[in-house]
């Protein structure tokens, strides 16, 4: 479902960046498990890439140590080229929000909805959107031009599953699963929620909005099982993401290949990492939530920040622009649970001997709070 990769393009960030940072970023961010030395080998001079196997090698020039860098050719902006005006620190800014998930009739297709008897179901498509729509109006009011992804419950693409079932076919004998009716169906709802959606998403984002950073809107959830009787859980955290950690299995992939070195040669990193930074310490203070820790594979730690985690999602990766992707709140845990049943209000409200704003508001005030830190000061 991946467009053809333009190799020639790359051609585009020819002195762009020198073999030092290049193998840096490639070995503490991208690929660390080293799996990309298959495919690029780095002198200082040049970057020498191979698009696929038996295909003709791409040469890339790189800077010279030590002499400036050209800019890299790229739709957004860094914090250092723009300067905030008083009173409104975000004033120039381009900024998109991507609410998570479709919600609406999908939301239990993409298994992002649960409710407990009669309860208000808990949603994360309508809660993002919920939160966006908020978010917008407080980055609006600080100066900055603001799109969304998607402004109501629902698809932004016009594929269905059931126009995916030969793509699904394809993808079941890769894994090597066996193809049932049932696996077969499940998966062509996971390519259209889950692939579909997002490579639009991606092209609203890269070819029509272009934005100078995209913030991805999202709730956490633990395993909670038959999701009309949901295990409720006491853990409660907060992390956010940052595109990178690809493993050598998914780098046999060539679109992933292409679109990691787009994003890598983009620059996109250090704005990742600084906007997150300010991002995770407003949440952090708003919600009180202590970080969630990986056990797996699949994530690294960013930086000392216990916050910040480098995981290789579609929604991080096709995006390429810098991301500020949220993770706050375990959706299932007995507080949040609670705190949605009450649904979006102003001011504060006894929640359980707490006096607490609606969880809503509370995130779309502090990515607010944390955003404005972070480009409202002027770079060094
Ligand atoms: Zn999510």
């Amino acid at each position: 479902m991946a467009p053809q990769p333009d190799w020639e393009h790359l051609q585009c960030y020819a002195g762009s960046i020198t073999a030092a940072d290049f193998e840096r970023l490639l070995q503490q961010v991208y690929v660390p498990d080293g799996s990309w030395r298959q495919w690029i080998s780095l002198t200082p001079a040049q970057a020498t890439i191979t698009p696929h196997q038996g295909a003709l090698s791409i040469i890339l020039p790189l800077a010279p140590p030590g002499s400036p860098v050209k800019t890299p050719p790229r739709f957004w902006k860094e914090r250092g080229q723009r300067s905030p005006q008083p009173g409104k620190p975000l004033a120039g800014l381009r900024i998109a929000i991507d609410p998570g998930h479709l919600g609406g009739s999908f939301a239990k297709m993409e298994a992002r909805w649960f409710e407990i008897g009669h309860s208000r179901p808990v949603e994360e498509g309508e809660m993002t959107l919920i939160v966006a729509k908020l978010l917008k109006q407080r980055l609006k009011a600080m100066g900055a031009e603001v799109w969304l992804t998607r402004s109501k419950n629902g698809a932004t693409t016009s594929l269905r599953p059931d126009k995916l079932k030969k793509e699904a076919a394809a993808s079941l004998q890769e894994e090597g699963a066996p193809l049932s009716s049932t696996r077969l169906q499940f998966e062509a709802e996971r390519l259209f929620y889950r692939v579909g959606e997002i490579r639009n998403r991606a092209r609203l984002v890269n070819a029509v909005i272009r934005p100078d950073f995209v913030v991805c809107l999202h709730f956490n959830a633990e395993e909670w099982g038959d999701p009309e009787r949901p295990t409720l859980t006491d853990k409660n955290h907060l992390h956010l993401l940052l595109s990178g950690n690809i493993s050598g299995n998914e780098l046999l992939h060539e679109d992933e290949r292409y679109t990691m070195l787009v994003k890598l040669l983009g620059g996109t990193h250090h704005e990742e990492l600084g906007a997150s930074e300010a991002v995770a310490r407003s949440l952090a203070a708003a919600t009180g939530l202590p970080p969630f820790i990986y056990h797996s594979a699949n994530a690294i730690p960013a930086s000392s920040n216990p916050y910040l985690w480098v995981r290789n999602l579609l929604a991080n990766r096709l995006f390429e622009c810098p991301v500020v992707y949220c993770e706050p709140y375990v959706m299932n845990s007995r507080p949040v649970f609670n705190r949605v049943q009450l649904g979006d209000y102003q001011g504060q409200r006894n929640v359980g001997g707490f006096s607490l704003p609606s969880i809503y508001r509370e995130y779309a005030d502090a990515v607010a709070q944390g955003l404005a830190d972070y480009y409202g000061r002027a770079a060094n």
